[in-house]
């Protein structure tokens, strides 16, 4: 491998105010060389999360990406060579941290070898983390019951896009909200859901209000903020409220706000607001992954995927997901 090189893209600084092209560089090194207990891997699919950007403000439930550094990310990989038992060339894995980069040295312990899926991007869409994030937060913290109301924020995006086809399977009526009138109509026309509100309309409550007129039993919160806030008022007595993410305050926000009504309404509705890390449930997976394959076989979960080529446009993918530019599912091919 001494003469192939290793393109990199380095988070040269932390944004202060919203992310932007000039926070990134490319630079070409030398491709590592395993360890015992380690793989080198050659990255197939970068996966592009709206978490990538809260990574850059701190440690969460991962440490800070700092500056000077590959970018972080999640991937689909290849074993190029392995000193890792239980690993071998030409191994389809996921890794949480492949980093934005061709080729990384990784962990054993920090490599899953992946089934033979097709086409491969459903192993980062519906058979990855944002299908088992839809599929966990939804069923085991939002509880939705049979005939019940589910609202869920960033509906158009790659987990948001899975919750609501899933709630209607389970029998729910389903709201999505999402930036634009393309999304909003689309979700309703092919996905299936009941209603959908374009919250770069103005007036979300209002048009939240007039979607739900029996208020909402479960909100899939991926947004926080204001949405979540518009939620809160229009929840019924012991409604659950499933915090998955807060995209509204990750980029270029001066100082996370909102939402007003916590705790009272939460006391006065009795409602249930939990936060969970997909992870916690990894092993529950191979039901979820059951339900979820046999689930697409039916046609019943249709899969978004919006795949943009090439490793120089990784830092544009970002910035584009951040505002809004993609549906399902967004990654990469290297
Ligand atoms: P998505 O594919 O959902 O893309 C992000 C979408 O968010 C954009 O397409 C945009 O759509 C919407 N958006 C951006 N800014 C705002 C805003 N200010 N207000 C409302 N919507 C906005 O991304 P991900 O699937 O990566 O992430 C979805 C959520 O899931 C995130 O909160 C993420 O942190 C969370 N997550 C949580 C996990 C967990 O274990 N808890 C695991 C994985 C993801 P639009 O055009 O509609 O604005």
């Amino acid at each position: 491998m001494s003469d192939t090189v290793n393109r990199q893209i380095l988070l040269v600084e932390k944004p202060t105010g919203k992310l932007g092209p000039e926070h990134f560089k490319m630079v070409k090194g030398a491709v590592p060389e395993p360890k015992d207990g380690e793989a080198l891997v050659r990255t197939r699919y970068i996966s592009l999360d709206a978490a990538n950007r809260a990574w850059m403000h701190g440690a969460t439930y991962r440490a800070a990406v700092e500056a000077n550094t590959v970018m972080a990310g999640g991937g689909i990989a290849e074993v190029v060579s392995s000193k890792a038992p239980g690993f071998s060339k030409g191994d389809i894995v996921f890794s949480s941290d492949t980093g934005w980069q061709d080729y990384a040295v990784v962990p054993a312990k920090h490599l899953t070898k992946m089934p033979d899926v097709e086409p491969m991007t459903h192993l980062l869409s519906v058979y990855g983390i944002a299908g088992l994030t839809a599929y966990f937060g939804l069923l085991h913290v939002g509880k939705p019951r049979e005939g019940e109301t589910v609202v869920v924020s960033a509906a158009a995006g790659s987990v948001g896009s899975i919750v609501g086809q899933i709630a209607k399977i389970k029998g729910c009526n389903v709201i999505g909200i999402a930036g634009g009138k393309d999304k909003c109509h689309w979700l309703t026309s092919e996905l299936g859901f009941d209603a959908a509100v374009d919250y770069k309309d103005g007036a979300t409550f209002k048009a939240l209000r007039a979607a739900a007129p029996k208020g909402i039993d479960v909100y899939f919160d991926n947004v926080g903020g204001d949405i979540l806030e518009a939620c809160l008022s229009l929840m019924n007595n012991r409604g659950r409220i499933a915090c998955c993410g807060a995209i509204s305050q990750y980029d270029g926000v001066p100082s996370a706000h909102g939402p007003r009504g916590v705790p009272g309404l939460i006391v006065v509705k009795r409602l249930t607001m939990q936060g969970f890390i997909v992870m916690d449930y990894m092993d529950q997976s191979a039901a979820a992954l059951a339900d979820l394959q046999s689930w697409v076989a039916s046609g019943k979960l249709k899969v978004q995927e919006d795949v943009i080529d090439g490793i120089e446009n990784t830092p544009k993918a970002l910035i584009g997901l951040l505002a809004g530019e993609n549906r399902g599912k967004r990654m990469v091919r290297v």
